[in-house]
């Protein structure tokens, strides 16, 4: 059997060693690059995990198709760079173009809602629509915008979409959104349907925040690209 040295994740023993059952490269899901992925065997606790896997030398290839027949340790070959989880998948969708600040927030947001974490998904929903709320207000004095309006995201929310900078259409979820943010910071009540509200509006406010234009310049961008193609 061929042998790899690891820790392992199913019985937290360090530097245990694992029979590789199987090799395998997997395509990613766009479809452009490859994940190498290693099915294993605790030696301690016979249980079976995925690992990614890093090629430290590419002759690993030429044991790969019956690697049963090789009784060789390939700690010179291949290394364990993560274990496979399925903790970290979204089905749900993230509005384009968003800053990587916000996005990385958002997915945050889904994973927690994802696994039933309603308090912590609803508040990191919460912390995207603050932070792209707070590009929106005019650095300069305004009548009517105070300074609690402009630290408070319930009053902040208010005073945007009474001057245009949110839309009106979004008024109704923006009400629901700015309740249930706060009881997900004061009062830990929240269910599912709360935050698949929150989500609703969260995704609205933000795929019409970044979403059009950031197609808009995807698309400028393919047409500047064709105009190149065709003067060559
Ligand atoms: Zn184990």
């Amino acid at each position: 059997m061929a042998l790899l040295r690891g820790n392992c994740p199913r019985c937290n023993t360090i530097g245990v060693t694992f029979d590789i059952l199987y090799l395998v490269s997997t395509p990613y899901d766009d479809a452009t690059s490859t994940s190498n992925e290693a099915f294993l065997k605790c030696r301690n606790c016979d249980k079976t995990t995925s690992a990614k896997i890093e090629i430290l030398n590419e002759s690993v290839v030429n044991y790969t198709k019956n690697i049963d027949d090789f009784q060789i340790k390939f700690d010179h070959l291949i290394a364990i760079a993560s274990f496979v989880t399925l903790q970290k998948s979204i089905s749900r969708s993230t509005p384009d173009g968003l800053p990587d600040h916000i996005d990385s927030r958002f997915r945050e947001a889904l994973i927690c809602m994802e696994h039933g974490c309603n308090n912590a998904a609803a508040s990191t929903f919460r912390t995207c629509i603050d932070l792209a709320t707070r590009s929106l207000l005019p650095a300069e004095q305004v009548d009517g915008l105070s300074e609690k309006a402009r630290r408070d995201l319930r009053l902040r929310l208010n005073w945007l979409i009474k001057n245009g900078q949110i839309s009106k259409k979004l008024e109704a979820l923006a009400e629901c959104i700015r309740e249930d943010g706060n009881e997900a910071v004061h009062l830990a009540t929240l269910d599912e349907n709360d935050v698949n509200e929150i989500y609703d509006f969260a995704y609205f406010f933000l795929e019409e925040m970044y979403a059009i234009q950031f197609r808009l310049d995807r698309a400028r961008a393919r047409r500047s690209a064709r105009n190149i193609d065709k003067q060559n």
